[in-house]
């Protein structure tokens, strides 16, 4: 569903993705753990197309985002052809970015209606369906700053599920939350994973990563300087930066 080739990202002469290869199957769930500042959130940010500056080729479902192959070029692409591809890839943040002044309920219904220019009563319909998913429908006409921080996160969750996304991507979803309220969006996530949502997943929670990744990637200095499955990196890591890294968070 997701391929990433040979990802490099620059800012100025701070070189923070150096060539990052990896893809994820339809319905896998790939987590991304490492030291801050090793590239995880710049990452995310490529896939996403909030960065465009990158070198290398990042796939949807085969499609090239933000670039086209043309005559043996590649170009960019923008506009509609752009947001196509874009649209297939859903994000949430570690601190929600959830509109202030919009309700529950409009914060999912704006998308829909001006990406997808849907008709107010299909995308209402559409978003009170994914905010029953994640356990919020009640919260429908509250606004953010009334609701617990797993409120706010389910329904940033709901928002990009909404889109219908063929990939989702979560940066440290819960690391802004209090300890009491992880569980209940770890919960959305992992129903999510159950589902067979593609999941690209960047955490500090290594339970979550142990029980719900199919595989794990260790990112050290805008590398990948290990990967594996969840078994093998954490209990049997080849690296001895992964052990130097696990070795700090237990
Ligand atoms: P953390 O675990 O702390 O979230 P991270 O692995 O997500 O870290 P990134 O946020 O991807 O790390 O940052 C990687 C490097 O890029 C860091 O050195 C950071 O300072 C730098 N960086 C990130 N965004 C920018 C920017 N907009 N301009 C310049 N440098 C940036
Ligand atoms: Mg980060």
């Amino acid at each position: 569903a997701l391929s990433v080739r040979d990802l490099t990202l620059d800012y100025g002469d701070l070189k923070v993705l150096k060539g990052v290869t990896f893809d994820v199957a339809a319905g896998e769930v790939l987590c991304v753990i490492g030291p801050s500042g090793s590239g995880k959130s710049t990452l995310l940010r490529c896939v996403a197309y909030l960065e465009d500056h990158f070198g290398g080729a990042i796939r949807v479902d085969g499609e090239l985002l933000g670039r086209r192959e043309r005559g043996g070029k590649v170009v960019p692409v923008r506009g509609a052809a752009l947001r196509k591809v874009q649209g297939k890839v859903g994000m949430v943040f570690q601190h929600f970015n959830l509109w202030p002044h919009m309700s529950a309920l409009r914060n999912v219904m704006e998308p829909l209606t001006v990406v997808k220019r849907m008709d107010r009563e299909a995308a209402r319909a559409l978003a009170m369906e994914n905010l029953a998913k994640v356990g919020v429908a009640d919260k429908a006409d509250a606004y953010p700053p009334r609701l617990s921080g797993g409120q706010q996160q389910r329904v940033a969750i709901a928002r990009a599920l909404a889109m219908q996304p063929r990939v989702m991507l979560f940066d440290e979803a819960t690391s802004s939350l209090d300890p009491e309220l992880v569980n209940e969006v770890l919960g959305v996530m992992r129903q999510l994973a159950e589902e067979g949502m593609t999941m690209l997943v960047v955490t500090h929670e290594m339970e979550f990563a142990k029980k719900v990744a199919d595989r794990v990637i260790f990112m050290d200095g805008g590398v990948i300087a290990e990967e594996g499955p969840p078994a093998q990196l954490f209990d049997h890591p080849r690296e001895a930066r992964t052990r130097a890294f696990l070795s700090l968070i237990d």
